[in-house]
């Protein structure tokens, strides 16, 4: 494989040629019968804003315009073109079936402001989803309403003040492992706390010792993600919420990583008072540009008069309401009730799954992980040398004595085909290579992956400046990504 990838040479042909550079002066890309009525002047109705031409606007035919776009978009990479191996992010297939349950009249085209008695399916549809979300994670109560995950954080963290507040006091800190996913100190300061970080102990979890030390009266509770983001389950759970609460305290769980645990272990059961779930991770709903995201909330029942207004309620007859008389709830987060659309995705994948099916999907992620972690730790480094959950972290210490960091060897991967793992990420562990193959991959494929990553570690042995200038075979190699990001060129210009 590397061979052949050594001499590639980027794909070269006439199809390549921007839109903008194929215009030819007068072409058009549609033909208007003659004008049978007075023409209107566009000049008078829209005034200033009237522009006699566009300067530099393509003309093209439809035809062109058609394969411009379509060129475009096999230009990228998503979960239906490879494997996605994105660490923390769960980029896993999302079945054609939730798209044809989306889809169905009655669900796609009924207007949010329908009365309540001519919604009364998709109120079921909303109760039934977060009634299997309540059931998975083990909590008593969910809201859909927060669109991502973030926003899910940054209502359960509201929630808690609203908590803590009628009992007395809100206090003024909240506590995150230095592990932690970025959004997490985002939310807490948002929700006006502040943070207190936790070093994490020699197995890369959360040190009692430490935990005991700072969860002070002034702390109003410990956020964390479980299995962390180092892929590996805090087995000292039940220790760690029973001191949290002791001492007046809630506990969050960033539920990103549930991949993890569905059918095999329960939040609320091991000490969660609250947590968020990734409908965009999870339960298979589109990811980032694919579609509009979904963190739902789930609490146990002391936090229910919080969830967001309105909830969903099933009446004795059977019927459904929104209950908008709601006194201490942290108010509404999202128009309307959510993305109502990934509730419904999410459902078809629950229903789909049933409870055996959702359980052996866990197994099928954890497993994938463990055979990745496996196959590759005689090759790269493992910072913490434990069996893994749903992903696994590698570092570059040993590539890195060569100069070749966790970014270069990701950039190497495109040329192989493979979106790049996360890299640098988690913090605490320098040079990260973090990777999330999901249940979706098969094994062929992994096992692709696998010679992939090896491939390059031989390379980089042999000539690290080749990897250094990797990637070799796409349109673009290295990108200026500081500069992409601070100052983004979003439009074309002539
Ligand atoms: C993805 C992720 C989040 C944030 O979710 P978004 O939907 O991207 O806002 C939070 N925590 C962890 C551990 C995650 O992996």
């Amino acid at each position: 494989m590397k061979n052949r990838i050594r001499t590639a040479r980027p794909h070269v042909n006439r199809n390549e040629a921007l839109i903008f550079e194929r215009s030819t002066p007068g072409k058009r890309g549609v033909d208007l019968p003659p004008l049978d009525v007075p023409p209107a002047s566009p000049r008078e109705a829209l005034g200033d804003s009237y522009r006699e031409a566009i300067e530099g606007f393509p003309e093209v035919s439809e035809l062109e315009v058609v394969r411009h776009f379509t060129r475009l978009s096999t230009w990228n990479y998503g979960v239906d073109t490879g494997l996605y191996p994105l660490g923390s992010c769960t980029m896993k297939y999302n079945p054609r079936v939730n798209e044809a349950v989306a889809r169905l009249e009655g669900l796609a085209s009924d207007h949010p402001y329908a009365p309540e008695p001519l919604a009364q399916g998709c109120l079921e549809v909303l109760h039934e989803t977060a009634r299997c979300l309540a059931e998975i994670s083990g909590m008593d109560a969910v809201s859909l309403q927060p669109a991502a995950g973030a926003q899910g954080e940054l209502t359960g963290i509201l929630m808690m003040r609203a908590c803590l507040a009628e009992r007395g006091n809100p206090r003024q800190y909240i506590l995150i492992p230095d592990s932690a996913h970025g959004t997490n100190p985002a939310s807490v300061t948002i929700s006006g706390y502040q943070i207190r970080n936790l070093k994490s102990n020699e197995r890369g979890c959360i040190d009692l010792a430490e935990l005991s030390r700072a969860m002070t009266g002034e702390v109003a509770g410990l956020m964390l993600t479980n299995p962390n983001t180092l892929g590996i389950f805090e087995t000292q759970m039940r220790e760690i919420s029973d001191l949290v609460h002791a001492r007046g305290g809630l506990v969050y769980m960033d539920g990103a990583n549930m991949n993890a645990l569905i059918g095999v272990a329960r939040p609320a059961d091991f000490g969660a008072d609250l947590m968020h779930l990734n409908l965009h991770k999870t339960f298979t709903t589109p990811h980032g540009g694919g579609g509009p995201g979904s963190g739902p909330v789930a609490v146990k029942t002391f936090l229910e008069p919080y969830l967001p207004s309105p909830t969903i309620e099933k009446l004795s007859d059977g019927s459904f309401r929104l209950n908008h008389d709601r006194p201490k709830s942290v108010g509404r987060v999202r128009a309307f009730y959510g993305n109502f659309g990934m509730a419904v995705r999410a459902l078809a994948y629950i229903l789909a799954n049933g409870a055996e099916g959702l359980r052996q999907t866990t197994e099928d992620a954890v497993l994938n992980a463990n055979y990745v972690l496996a196959r590759l730790r005689d090759v790269y480094d493992v910072p913490y040398d434990q069996p893994c959950l749903h992903e696994c972290v590698l570092s570059d210490r040993r590539q890195a004595a060569r100069g070749v960091r966790t970014g270069d060897i990701a950039k190497r991967l495109i040329d192989y085909g493979f979106h790049p793992y996360t890299t640098s990420f988690p913090l605490i562990v320098h040079g990260a290579m973090m990777i999330e193959p999901t249940e979706s991959a098969s094994q062929d494929e992994l096992d692709e992956f696998i010679e992939a990553l090896r491939s390059i570690a031989e390379e980089i042995e042999e000539d690290p400046g080749f990897v250094l200038k990797a990637p070799h075979t796409t349109r673009v190699a290295r990108l200026d990504e500081v500069g992409a990001a601070r100052k983004p060129i979003l439009r074309w210009k002539p």
